[in-house]
Order: structure tokens, then C-alpha cells, then sequence
């Protein structure tokens, strides 16, 4: 009684000094998207729903649920895709990232903070962004579960609504820290127009870009198959972006040292994909970018 009473106001303390520490931070713009972030770090997804739809309606959102019937294949899990639908075009652009976390090996939940709440956080400040712009598309903001049991919510969208009124995709996958933008070029023909934008988008913001001819998958992978345009983006640093190519597209002669990996491939799936790898710069920088990007492709696809 007496040593819990004790733990606990250590633990009172404690949470005192970090609220303040935190609130503080939390001052700025970018703290705040750290906070955000920080906030998806729970022990299950359905938990990370829960805290996507109420920062989703504290963004003046009203959020739909869609429930399919999922899961690996041995074990089937009822997932939640989580809908925001920006203006009332005839055909779609999908802004997409995954906000469940991924199941590590000791049995918990991982933090999934770069993989994926900094996306999925980065999606939302896109959203706002384009919230009351003159689009001619309806923009479909999903957030996707089950990515991590193989892009299955993903899968179900598809199954469910079908790709016909789609005219592009643009997803985000690992977007956290550092000011270099990554893009995939491995979606088929139909995206080559999609790529073509992200570089334009790169060119007029000036800003460092490394496009992947093999770029790992995530639920693009899922689109292209279905034959819709879609791009896959991501955010780290400079050397982490260049190194990753090397790993993915260098072969044998890539340079890096045997046994080498890349600290985001260190990081992800691990207990050390937490808060602390995050950058609010980044992640108001990758929201700002898809939403310039979601507006140029509208206005091309005029
Ligand atoms: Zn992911």
C-alpha cells in the first residue's frame, strides 16, 4: 500500500515534469504534430482507430467507418478502413496510408510511429489543407488497416468499391524524419503519370526527391495490381533515402558494406520505432506536399 503510494506519486512527479516538458513543445506547430503522433503509440489497433477518428473529428471531420471481414489466413480479424470524403467530383483521387501497427515478435503491438502514424498524421494536416479548395475530383481520404497483415484493407477497399472512378493514388508509407521525399516507379505504366507529377512537384518546391525504380510495398501495391495510377511516398533523410536506394536498386556492387541496413529498416518493426525518431518539420512538410501534390493532379486531370 504504502510503496505503491509511493510509486505513485513518483509516477505523478514524473508525469508532471514530462506534461510540462511536453506541453511546452507542444507550444509550436510541430510539437504538436509530435503529439499527435505519439498519441497512436497504444497496445492494440483497435485502440489506434479510436485515436484516429477523434483527432479525425477534432479536425472538424466526420469520419466513416468501414468494416470488412479480414485477417491473415489462418486467423480472421474484422479491420476497419477509416473514410474521409473531401469535395463531390465524378471521379477520385485517393489520398491513402495505414494506421495499424504492426504485431512484434515478443506479442505486443509495435509504437508504429514511422511505420505509419507519422503518415498518418502528415494525411491529416493534407486533408485539412484541402479542405474548401476548388477541386473538380472528390478527394477520398482513406486510412487503411491490415496493412501490416498484407495490404488486406487495402485489398477490401478495392473488392468493395471497385477502381473505375478512381483516376489516381497517392499513398504514404514511412514519413518521419528528414526533408527527402521518396517515390516509387515500380506501379505499372498507368502510374507513369502520377511520377511525372511528383517530380514536377519536386522541381517547383525545390525540394530533394530520390525516386525508386524498386521501392518496397506497401498498399499501393494493392491499386496497381487492381491497374489504378497510384505513387507511393515516403519521408527520411538524405543519406538514409540514398542508402535505401542502394539497398533496393543497387545489386550486387551496391557499395555498402556486407551486412549493412538501413536505419529505417533498423527502425520499423522494431521496439525503437517510437516518438523520438520523429520530426514535426517533416511531417508538416509531407502534409503540405501531398496536398500540393493531390491539387496538381486534380488540375491535370482537368
Ligand atoms: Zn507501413
Amino acid at each position: 500500500m504504502l510503496l505503491r503510494s509511493v510509486l505513485a506519486s513518483a509516477v505523478v512527479v514524473g508525469a508532471l515534469l514530462s506534461t510540462s516538458a511536453a506541453a511546452q513543445d507542444a507550444v509550436s506547430p510541430e510539437g504538436a504534430l509530435k503529439a499527435q503522433i505519439a498519441a497512436y503509440a497504444q497496445p492494440s489497433n483497435a485502440e489506434r482507430l479510436n485515436v484516429l477518428l477523434g483527432q479525425l473529428r477534432a479536425a472538424g471531420f466526420e469520419p466513416s467507418v468501414e468494416t470488412f471481414a479480414g485477417g491473415g489466413r489462418a486467423t480472421p480479424l474484422q479491420g476497419s478502413n477509416v473514410v474521409v470524403t473531401i469535395g463531390d467530383g465524378a471521379k477520385e483521387i485517393l489520398l491513402t496510408a495505414h494506421y495499424d501497427a504492426v504485431r512484434l515478435r515478443d506479442g505486443t503491438l509495435s509504437q508504429g510511429v514511422v511505420d505509419n502514424a507519422g503518415s498518418v498524421v502528415a494525411v491529416i494536416e493534407a486533408a485539412k489543407a484541402l479542405r474548401g479548395r476548388p477541386l473538380t475530383h472528390r478527394v477520398r481520404v482513406i486510412f487503411f488497416d491490415q496493412e501490416e497483415l498484407g495490404l488486406v484493407g487495402a485489398r477490401k477497399w478495392i473488392e468493395a468499391h471497385g477502381i473505375a472512378d478512381v483516376a489516381a493514388v497517392v499513398n504514404s508509407d514511412v514519413a518521419a524524419y528528414g526533408d527527402t521525399m521518396m517515390y516509387g516507379q515500380n506501379n505499372g505504366p498507368q502510374s507513369a503519370f502520377v511520377t511525372r507529377a511528383v517530380q514536377e512537384l519536386c522541381a517547383e518546391r525545390a525540394m530533394q526527391c530520390v525516386g525508386f525504380p524498386v521501392y518496397p510495398p506497401s498498399d499501393d501495391r494493392a491499386f496497381s495490381a487492381a491497374g489504378a495510377p497510384v505513387v507511393s511516398l515516403g519521408f527520411q533523410d538524405e543519406i538514409g533515402a540514398h542508402q535505401m536506394w542502394l539497398a533496393f536498386n543497387g545489386g550486387d556492387d551496391n557499395g555498402l558494406a556486407e551486412g549493412f541496413t538501413p536505419k529505417v529498416f533498423r527502425l520499423i518493426h522494431s521496439a525503437d520505432d517510437a516518438v523520438d525518431q520523429v520530426e514535426g518539420a517533416t511531417i508538416a512538410a509531407a502534409g503540405a506536399t501531398y496536398a500540393a501534390l493531390i491539387e496538381k493532379l486534380d488540375a491535370g486531370l482537368r
